[in-house]
């Protein structure tokens, strides 16, 4: 068959210029393809013709039994700690990087499969898929998009009419990610490993290009490459923590250096606020709990630095180790200060705040304690205070088993407010909105939707499930029932899997 012609441009500099970083190899091919999802506004974003995409001749490239013109499909070599534990050697095990594309703002973006077969670094796996967590990465993915999170999206995901064997045989699927590149921690991890200098210089000069380019030439400049994943991981972690997400896999090669959400496999929205909260059948030590996750970042970007070091020495000579540690670790200590500002930052949005006063924090902190003590669901417990702030309290109320203690911070809420002048009770009440979402992809919703497509190939509540999410401010009446929350027998027993 002729590779398919014009339907991406490509431009593969991870090809092209970071030769032995990973194998050339190719997708497998399955039965039938049949798309089961097309983003067709992201498609426009990245300058793709969605018409032309939604065709057999599309359902055979994103299946991967066609290659399209100008791709040289690769799989990434990288390493990682996995609960704290180092593998030296994992890899694009099921996943391919097809090329780049340069997007409608001149974005430089990854086009990659996942589920695609196996590659040399497949180790025992059998290098598949199957369609329920394929499209929990949709779900997932776009709904984090929608409240401004960065993260990898999904483009596309094709069902391959084989069945992939799992616990249980299931019908198996590839998904087409899209991402502002696949390099993760682990990848510098794999080639510090190995004391192979000459291709972490080169991994870290193409990171800094493509990343932060105008970091190219400094002296310092792996020190401030550190610097800037640090600052992105920050801020990522802080918008995780103020929207309930736990990514449950939170190993070194699940962490992005562009600071992008990656690998939505065993995570979860929290619903009860507790920071104990942890949903992974895998992460039986609650290693990845929601209130660990800023510490995990911080342990992880230790190993980056660690990784880093090297090149750091080697550009100092060899009196500048001892300096190059400390130096490091200064930049690692500002994740501290950087995480709590952001976090900060959107807890001061969230409570319709516009200026900062000393006790900000504590407002925030006080809230989320009568969260916690009162088991109340986060999302519409922070929701519920723009209602409050356009003078019905009761919807805010009712949500609180005990509403006297809720009284008396609302109290403080309401003073606090009230010290900016100039702010309607209607416009406070906007920001609120603005900043809490009324929609998340709730688990039970979630798997719900996967379900139905999965066991019975009805994608009608993904579909509907998926229209919710892309509109997380808006209150519409007829997505009301994606805002309840799941009932707490449900969210007791929930677990989500990796893997498969
Ligand atoms: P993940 O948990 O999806 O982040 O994957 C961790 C590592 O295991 C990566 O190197 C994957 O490529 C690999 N892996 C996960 N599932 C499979 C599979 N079914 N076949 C081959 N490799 C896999
Ligand atoms: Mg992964």
């Amino acid at each position: 068959m002729q590779p398919p012609q014009n339907l991406f441009r490509f431009d593969n500099s991870y090809a092209r210029d970071l030769d032995g970083l990973y194998m050339a190899w190719k997708p497998a091919e399955v039965r039938s393809p049949r798309l089961l999802f097309l983003n067709r506004p992201l498609a426009v974003e990245l300058g793709l013709d969605p018409e032309a995409l939604a065709t057999p001749e599309g359902a055979a490239v994103f299946a991967g039994n066609a290659v399209p013109e100008g791709a040289l499909p690769l799989a990434q070599a990288y390493a990682g700690h996995q609960f704290g534990g180092f593998s030296p050697q994992l890899g694009d095990g099921r996943a391919l990087l097809l090329g780049e594309v340069v997007d409608r703002q001149g974005q430089r973006r990854d086009i990659a499969f996942k589920g695609s077969g196996r590659t040399p670094f497949s180790r025992g796996g059998d290098g598949r898929a199957a369609v329920g967590p394929m499209l929990r990465e949709v779900l997932v993915g776009e709904g984090m998009h929608a409240l401004g999170i960065p993260t990898t999206r999904a483009l596309a995901v094709a069902g391959t009419g084989e069945e992939v064997v799992r616990e249980q045989l299931l019908p198996g699927a590839v998904l087409t990610r899209v991402a502002a590149s696949h390099l993760r921690v682990g990848t510098f991890q794999f080639f510090a490993a190995r004391d192979d200098m000459e291709k972490l210089r080169r991994l870290a000069g193409y990171a800094i290009a493509r990343h932060d380019p105008d970091l190219a030439g400094a002296p310092d400049r792996y020190l401030a490459l550190l610097g800037r994943v640090v600052r992105r991981q920050a801020v990522l972690i802080a918008q995780w923590m103020n929207v309930g997400f736990i990514h449950g896999v939170m190993n070194t090669d699940n962490m992005t250096i562009s600071g992008e959400t990656i690998d939505y496999g065993p995570c979860a929205f929290m619903e009860a606020y507790d920071p104990k909260a942890v949903f992974s059948s895998i992460d039986r030590n609650g290693r990845y709990a929601y209130g660990n996750q800023p510490l995990i970042a911080q342990w992880n970007l230790a190993r980056l630095a660690e990784a880093l070091l090297p090149l750091v020495v080697a550009d100092g000579g060899d009196a500048a180790a001892e300096e190059a540690v400390a130096r490091a670790t200064e930049v690692l200590k500002s994740f501290e200060g950087l995480y709590q500002a952001a976090l900060l930052r959107g807890q001061r949005a969230k409570l319709g705040l516009d200026s900062e006063a000393d006790d900000d924090a504590a407002l925030a902190n006080d809230f989320l304690r009568l969260l916690e003590t009162q088991q109340v669901d986060f999302t519409l417990g922070w929701r519920r205070l723009a209602d409050a702030a356009a003078g019905d309290e009761a919807a805010l109320q009712r949500l609180f088993a005990d509403p006297d203690r809720l009284r008396e911070w609302t109290v403080r809420w309401r003073r606090r407010c009230a010290a900016e002048s100039g702010v309607t009770s209607q416009s406070r009440a906007d920001r609120i909105r603005s900043a809490n979402p009324w929609i998340i992809p709730r688990n039970h919703r979630v798997e719900e939707a996967l379900q139905a497509a999965s066991e019975r190939g009805d994608m009608a509540p993904f579909e509907q499930l998926l229209a919710a999410l892309r509109r997380p401010f808006d209150e519409t009446p007829e997505h009301a029932a994606y805002a309840e929350p799941a009932p707490a027998a449900v969210t007791a027993c929930y677990q989500t899997f990796c893997g498969t």
